[in-house]
């Protein structure tokens, strides 16, 4: 068998879901859940939080039906809202929570046939610019939606932020101020914080926080602020482990090749070790040579470029090495983000790129 594999720890997920909670004791949290638990399994990650979230979100319609069916029995928020009138009806059905975006999908909902009311959640436009209604259309639609049948009365006030990651950055403060400056006149429920907002920004803590990445154990201020904060994860652990084992070992002399392109060359003698993960099993093409790999523990660089199935690394400096030892590529001892900050992106992409083509093991 294949030895690469990645290994889910679901306690270490409640124990992240706890750390979010002391954040903001006074919340309901929504454990966001959308692109497949961000790689580490929707179905497996809701059952494991059932018991101790209220709520759960996604982002489309697809995702909330694959948990139902699955027994999911909590609420489930979809937050791109119904992308039909299918989905608006099913809504009802099945217990998913809309987020309305648009006057369509407003439109959408008080037009739709129901068996009973929908809840909804109203989508404000504070600065994303992505989705959301304009604080000019509110007013219409919150009368629109409580005059309505279809509507359950409860409306919760939503929006997201664009730079909650950045510690400084005056926009996180003027969105709040736009969505709490039109909520004091109305009375409404809301919702504010992803992850870096629980952490960092206690004046978004709202009736209902959304984490997603924290949860999964990982600093949503990158690499960069992991770093620089001097307290690597506010207690956060990594719930997923990436791991496989050393496949084969090769000595190379000065001035020979590694890999497609024969990209990264040898300048001394070097014993270099190749480990089956490659970009199609979601490991970053773009990693760069030098990007961390933990062996036996130790760290060792990537070298060369990182094929469909294979990666290299150089093993020169270890003193003890064979073939079958084990391969740390992310997880409790090397943080996604740093590889990620070698490979151009955010962890956010490589866990919620996993393909399904490395098995996953999960740990209670
Ligand atoms: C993905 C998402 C979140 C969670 O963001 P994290 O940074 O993963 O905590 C919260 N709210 C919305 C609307 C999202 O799309």
């Amino acid at each position: 068998m294949r030895p690469t594999k990645a290994t889910v720890r679901l306690g270490a997920i409640r124990d992240n879901l706890e750390i979010a909670r002391q954040f903001a004791p006074d919340s309901k949290i929504m454990a966001v859940i959308k692109a497949n638990a961000y790689g580490h399994g929707a179905i497996e990650v809701a059952r494991s939080l059932q018991a101790h979230v209220p709520a759960f979100a996604v982002a489309f319609a697809e995702e909330a039906v694959q948990l139902r069916d699955a027994g999911i029995s909590r609420p489930i928020l979809i937050l791109q809202g119904a992308s039909c009138d299918a989905d608006a009806a099913e809504a009802a059905d099945r217990d998913f929570w809309l987020m309305l975006h648009s006057r369509q999908q407003v439109e959408r909902v008080l037009r739709a046939d129901v068996p009973g009311p929908v809840r909804v959640w109203i989508k404000v436009d504070t600065g994303m610019h992505r989705l959301g209604l304009a604080v000019s259309e509110l007013d219409g639609v919150c009368a629109d939606l409580s005059a309505s049948d279809n509507v359950q009365r409860e409306q919760v006030l939503c929006t997201h932020l664009a730079v909650a990651d950045e510690l400084t950055h005056p926009m996180t403060r003027q969105q709040v101020r736009t969505l709490r400056d039109y909520a004091s006149g109305h009375n409404l429920p809301l919702s504010i914080a992803n992850s870096a907002a629980i952490m960092s920004w206690p004046e978004t803590h709202a009736s209902w926080n959304r984490p997603g990445y924290m949860l999964y154990g990982n600093d949503p201020h990158g690499f960069a602020g992991t770093e620089a904060s001097g307290n690597p994860s506010h207690g956060l652990v990594p719930a997923m482990t990436m791991s496989s084992e050393i496949i084969s070992i090769r000595e190379l002399a000065p001035g020979d090749g590694i890999g497609y392109g024969l990209e990264w060359v040898a300048r001394k003698e070097s014993k270099i070790g190749t480990i089956s993960m490659g970009y199609a099993d979601g490991y970053p093409r773009h990693a760069a040579s030098g990007t961390p790999v933990l062996v036996n523990g130790q760290r060792v660089s990537l070298v060369g470029r990182v094929s469909m199935g294979m990666i290299s690394v150089d093993l020169t400096e270890l003193e003890y090495v064979e073939v079958g030892d084990p391969v740390e590529l992310w997880g409790e001892r090397l943080s996604v983000n740093e590889v990620a900050a070698h490979a151009g992106t955010i962890g956010y992409e490589i866990l919620s790129g996993l393909t399904g083509r490395v098995p996953v093991t999960y740990l209670p």
